[in-house]
């Protein structure tokens, strides 16, 4: 079971938070019990580091920001032992969770589950600090921005759970946020493959390394509500998303005969800026020197667009990378400027890529004309396309976002009753 920000928000959502997890146990089940630091907080503690030193140490930056979970670990218990639960927490080095030393977004390479599988089987609820671990050399790591749900993952896959319920906010996957879309409707059921593309493209209901870990491991993975009243259905009736294979969902399917919608879900994402680079030389190697220092500087170009060339045999090349990396890649480009040889330079942050996805698409044509036509029809400009064999992407001007969205849900059939 993992809880999320919100979900360990303050003393009574804990002690909610503590009341599903002790009917979890009532109902048989062996837990461990994930979570994440109150909302906000991390944040918080990201900003004392900000303000000691713009080029904060990343080691002792994760020093910091893992404290948020550790406070929650306790809490919880404790919260558990009120309800006369036996109940212990594991912080990330007791276990330990090790992971390599990429401070700030290190990945979990083992889990020791020896000591935490006694203590569950002795009736002991184990409560983990999420988003922590430990490197070789023992010093602190977090796991990058919405780790706790790779900890849950991770854990599950560790002690062969089950299943890894995944407790948030909203009450399961839906079409597109539903905070954002009223119509958004709920899923029953995503695909590993749509999940991880959905996650990557700006769906942040699940960290993308999660979906990936719960793939490779084939960890069960249910994403649903810890806003729930004591009478509402047992997590065990799966009442909110299951991620599943794409075998899985067919048998499913087959079973209920039913139809599945083309497009499973959208996602919007503000986090991208737009790079173009004017009157570069249309020859072999050109396109080479761009992004050859941008790879070496661990920056990640998505989507790229080169013009056809003009009389001159010049022609432009545009492509998008993480607002945050947009003034390192301008200061490379700027250095490489007589390497590459282009005129110009036009930075735009003011962008957003707006994502459909869907493995319907792999048999069905004209997902992407579709996407087109919605979008003209309100004259909303594309100004990049990527397609991968499950998502088509197009990035458009910012303040087009919702607007682009809500068309796109209704274009694509998706919108609730
Ligand atoms: P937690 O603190 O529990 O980890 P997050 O804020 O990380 O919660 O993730 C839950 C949020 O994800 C929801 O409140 C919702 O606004 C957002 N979200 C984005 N896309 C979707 C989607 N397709 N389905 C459900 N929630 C989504
Ligand atoms: N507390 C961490 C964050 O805010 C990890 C998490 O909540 O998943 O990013
Ligand atoms: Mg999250």
């Amino acid at each position: 079971m993992k809880f999320g920000g919100t979900s360990m928000a303050g003393t009574e959502r804990i002690r909610r938070v503590a009341r599903i997890v002790q009917r979890q146990q009532a109902a048989g089940h062996e837990v461990a019990v994930v979570v994440s630091a109150m909302a906000g907080e991390t944040d918080r503690l990201v900003n004392f580091c900000r303000e000691a030193n713009p080029l904060y140490d990343p080691a002792e930056y994760d020093v910091v920001v893992a404290s948020g979970e550790q406070v929650t670990s306790g809490l919880l218990a404790m919260h558990l032992q009120a309800l006369g639960c036996k109940a212990r927490s594991w912080l990330g080095w007791q276990l330990p969770v090790r992971t390599d030393d990429a401070h700030a977004k290190a990945r979990i390479e083992t889990i020791d589950s020896e000591a935490l599988l006694a203590s569950m089987a002795a009736g002991e609820i184990a409560v983990i600090p999420g988003f922590q671990g430990l490197t070789a050399d023992n010093r602190v790591t977090t796991l990058g921005r919405g780790g706790s749900d790779t900890s849950a993952v991770a854990v599950a896959a560790a002690v062969k759970a089950d299943r890894c319920d995944i407790y948030t906010d909203v009450d399961g996957v839906y079409t597109t946020d539903p905070r954002i879309v009223a119509k958004a409707r709920k899923l029953k059921n995503v695909t590993f493959e749509e999940m991880l593309e959905l996650a990557s493209v700006g769906s942040k209901v699940l960290q993308t390394r999660s979906v990936s870990l719960a793939m490779k491991e084939g960890v069960r993975v249910q994403v649903l509500s810890s806003f729930i009243d004591d009478d509402a259905p047992p997590a065990d009736s799966i009442p909110g998303t299951m991620i599943v294979s794409e075998d899985e969902l067919i048998g499913e399917l087959e079973g209920l005969e039913m139809e599945r919608q083309l497009i499973t879900g959208i996602a919007a994402d503000k986090n991208d800026a737009k790079v173009t680079l004017t009157r570069i030389a249309d020859r072999p190697g050109a396109v080479a020197t761009i992004f050859g220092p941008l790879a070496e500087a661990n920056i990640n170009v998505d989507m790229i667009i080169q013009n056809v060339a003009k009389d001159k045999g010049e022609t432009d090349v545009t492509f998008t990378v993480p607002q945050a990396d947009l003034a390192r890649t301008q200061a490379l480009l700027e250095e490489q400027k007589d390497t590459i040889g282009y005129y110009r330079i036009i930075a735009d942050s003011k962008v957003a890529k707006i994502s459909v996805v869907g493995v319907g698409m792999r048999s069905h044509a004209g997902v992407a004309g579709t996407m087109f036509k919605a979008l003209a029809d309100r004259g909303i400009n594309i100004q990049a396309i990527s397609t991968s064999e499950i998502k088509v992407s197009v990035l458009i001007d910012e303040d087009e976002t919702e607007l682009a969205v809500r068309v796109l849900h209704t274009a694509y059939g998706l919108d609730a009753a």
